[in-house]
């Protein structure tokens, strides 16, 4: 029964083409293959003339690179199915709003070392790569990711490691990018070794969308490799159910059954995911792989994602259709990260009507009020009692 929610795509569009099962089940057949130019996403997809020119004139702020497992899962007539809004550019990313910029969370003016963001005391955000599998449109970090703008990322792996050794605070490395699990099994054995190594480091964590953009990449050989750097986390990405495919399912399972607890960080998009029903379908089947929802973001500021942003009343409407609805276990935070660099901010619906010394009055998600009485102060008096 749980079964039929989670349907096999491959290899779909591509069938036509003739592709062996072993080559689409390679992740190296995946990358190689990766679609990238007009005429080779024309062959899978009737293009709107928006998405045309997006496609002809974004290619110097952010690549496009769609994997053929992912290309696979979108519509292909309607410009507005939700896959193909989050990786195929449009005319208006070349529309910047006065309110947005390229680092708008700030991250170049708090590293320490080139590629280490330091932002808050305990924890640090390492930046070990700027490729990516695939490329969402509304990427955070657009300014350094996909090597085709001026800006590079340029890691510093030995001041960094040296940083961290120093820096004895930190107890928290999140390995971030692009996406680490884009590195080889060897590369990112050394990367997680060298930190594991450090005694005040306590646990690592990855942030990688390649589970949904390649499960193929998630084999055995690196889970097995990865459950040796325990206590180690990851956070994946999703935004909307159909990305949760049998094949992606499958890679969430070897992960999950190589011990690795896993969180999924959603974008809150426009005409992607902004409502209570595709949240509910989405954290509902990410419980079903074994993936706690952790964050739904506010789109960033980023230059050229105006038409992907939703308000913020958006986001706590969709927190309040799913608090009491659905299971807590389900239900994610929704933070803001603060324009200038405050870091995140957490935004929640208002459940208290009215506070005072006395009483506390809360709603709860039916919109029936109940009172919570303050107590009063114990009078005690031992008085007589010895
Ligand atoms: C998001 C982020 C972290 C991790 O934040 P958590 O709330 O602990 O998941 C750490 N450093 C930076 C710079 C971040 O942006």
């Amino acid at each position: 029964m749980k079964d039929t929610q989670f349907k096999s795509h491959a290899p779909g569009f591509w069938a036509h083409e003739d592709i062996s099962p072993e080559d689409w089940n390679s992740a190296k057949w995946q990358l190689k293959n990766r679609v990238s130019k007009l005429e080779d996403i024309e062959k899978h997809l009737t293009l709107s003339e928006e998405e045309r020119a997006g496609i002809l004139l974004t290619g110097t702020k952010l690549a496009t690179a769609i994997t053929p497992h992912f290309l696979n899962l979108a519509h292909p007539t309607d410009p507005e199915c939700p896959i193909r809004r989050q990786v195929i550019p449009r005319i208006e990313e070349t529309h910047t709003d006065p309110s947005e910029m390229a680092d708008p969370c700030g991250e170049d003016s708090h590293m320490p070392v080139p590629g280490l963001v330091h932002r808050y005391p305990d924890r640090v955000l390492f930046l070990v790569t700027d490729r990516c599998a695939s490329y969402c449109r509304y990427c955070t970090r657009s300014r350094v990711v996909s090597g085709v703008s001026d800006q590079k990322l340029q890691t510093q792996w030995d001041q960094a490691i040296e940083y961290l050794k120093n820096t004895h605070q930190v107890r928290d490395v999140l390995l971030s990018g692009g996406d680490p699990l884009l590195l080889s099994d060897r590369k990112l054995e050394s990367i997680l070794s060298r930190l594991h190594e450090i005694p005040h480091i306590q646990y690592i964590r990855i942030g990688s969308r390649i589970p949904i953009f390649l499960p193929q990449r998630i084999t055995p050989a690196l889970c097995d490799m990865l459950k040796k750097y325990h206590p180690l986390f990851l956070s994946i990405h999703t935004n909307h159910p159909r990305e949760l495919t049998s094949e992606v399912r499958d890679g969430l399972t070897r992960l999950a059954d190589a011990g690795i607890p896993m969180g999924n960080q959603s974008v809150l998009l426009k005409g992607v995911n902004d409502t209570v029903e595709v949240q509910r379908d989405l954290v509902h089947k990410l419980i079903m792989c074994r993936v706690r929802p952790y964050y739904l973001y506010q789109g960033d500021l980023i230059q050229g994602t105006s038409h992907l942003r939703t308000a913020i009343a958006k986001g706590i409407e969709i927190i309040e259709g799913l608090r009491g609805h659905t299971s807590g276990y389900a239900i994610p935070q929704f933070v803001v990260d603060a324009p200038g660099g405050g870091g995140k901010i957490p935004v929640n619906p208002d459940y208290i009507v009215e506070q005072n010394d006395q009483q506390t009055i809360l709603r709860n998600y039916e919109g029936k009020t109940f009172t919570y009485p303050e107590s009063s102060p114990i009078e005690t008096s031992i008085e007589g009692h010895l």
